[in-house]
């Protein structure tokens, strides 16, 4: 401190020693101008190689001994992770209270492997002052195969096999959408990650697993989704290194080939499958009583099931009138014959039934069922 001629005390004057220039003109770092502290002792000690190595299958890269999750695009993700090492690699200089990383640029776009320039902006502070600098590091980056992708690609690491399969010969490419659908939409990111492959079959196809219990989560989910059943068998498929028997679980999901709106014999029993309900369970119409029943799964199963031939029991007919108790018909393929059937034993399963429309109905054990309209 020193007294001015006016008699108030100022803080001393600094002059920086390098440039010459004054403290009223700019911050100061210690003894140096802040342009004059950067120029001699930086912001920081920055790595100046970087190794990047990321899996060209899935963009996931190689980190502290693991590969983690990309964070974005794989130029996104390699400017986070020169991001995230200078920042915890940086060590501040003398003066410098701390650091952070502004901003990260590269010289050209990612393409694949080979050096890539990078610019990465690095702040520091001492006290109220604020100094920044531009640091060019070389980032050397390859590329490899990540132990999950590995995996995908040789159908190695599995040790579960869940087998999709119809009740009856082929899969349908119907039911088969349907459950890949389900797979891709309904099962958890968790549960599909451990699936590592599928293999076709004549019959259907198989889903590689990488765990038992995995596996058995999944059959187990798509046996609700579909009413399926499952059976369990466990192959020997050689020994351990410590001479304990390897097994692979193999788990054979027998679907129904039903859906909705289609007829169905249960035990020789016909009934409509309605809807499924949220239980997992075929909500379906009896057709010889008229009622809605709610089936349990295994009842299918234990009964024997397939699909009907409705041929035979299906008429054209074109509505002529509804009276208070009955329901008349003109039989379009019996010659315009007269069909009086009661009221209470005509169940209409679609939205518009009108007068002179003509329509599928279903006829069993005196019950019609109006299907659908034909025009
Ligand atoms: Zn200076
Ligand atoms: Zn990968």
């Amino acid at each position: 401190m020193v007294a001015s001629p006016d008699g108030r005390v100022t803080a001393m004057e600094k002059i920086c020693p390098r440039c010459g220039r004054r403290s009223s003109e700019v911050e100061f770092i210690g003894r140096l101008c802040k342009d004059c502290y950067v120029e001699v002792y930086s912001v920081a000690k920055v790595p100046e190689h970087l190794h990047y190595v990321f899996c060209r299958y899935c963009g996931r890269y190689k980190y502290q001994g693991g590969w983690n999750e990309p964070s974005g695009t794989l130029e996104e993700t390699l400017k986070d992770f020169i991001h995230l090492v200078v920042t915890k690699k940086a060590k501040p200089t003398r003066d410098i209270e701390e650091i952070w990383v502004e901003d990260v640029h590269l010289d050209r776009p990612l393409t694949g492997p080979g050096i890539y320039t990078a610019t990465v902006r690095i702040a520091g502070r001492s006290g109220d002052v604020v100094v920044r600098e531009d640091r060019v590091i070389k980032v050397k980056v390859d590329v490899g195969v990540c132990p999950d992708c590995t995996n995908k690609l040789t159908k190695r690491g599995y040790n579960a096999i869940v087998q999709i399969r119809s009740s009856e010969g082929r899969l349908s490419e119907d039911l088969r959408r349907r459950v890949e659908r389900f797979i891709n939409k309904d099962l958890s990111t968790v549960l599909r990650a451990t699936i590592i492959g599928t293999e076709e079959h004549k019959e259907g196809f198989d889903l590689l697993v990488n765990e038992p219990s995995s596996a058995r989560m999944i059959a187990s989910k798509i046996r609700q989704a579909f009413m399926g059943k499952t059976v369990e068998t466990w192959k020997l498929v050689g020994r351990k290194s410590d001479g304990s028997r390897k097994g692979r679980l193999t788990i054979l999901v027998r679907l129904p080939d039903i859906d909705v709106g289609e007829v169905i014999d249960v035990g020789g029993h016909p009934y409509l499958y309605l809807a499924q309900s949220r239980a997992g369970s075929p909500l379906m119409l009896d057709l010889e009583t008229g009622r809605e029943v709610s089936l349990k799964p295994d009842t299918l199963w234990d009964r024997g099931f397939r699909k009907r031939d409705t041929g035979p029991e299906t008429r054209r007919l074109i509505l002529l009138a509804r009276t208070g108790r009955k329901v008349i018909f003109l039989d379009e393929d019996l010659g315009y014959e007269k069909v009086e059937i009661p009221k209470e034993k005509v169940r209409v399963l679609i939205d518009n039934f009108e007068q002179g429309g003509v329509y599928e109905v279903l006829m069993v054990k005196g019950r019609a069922y109006v299907m659908r309209r034909i025009r």
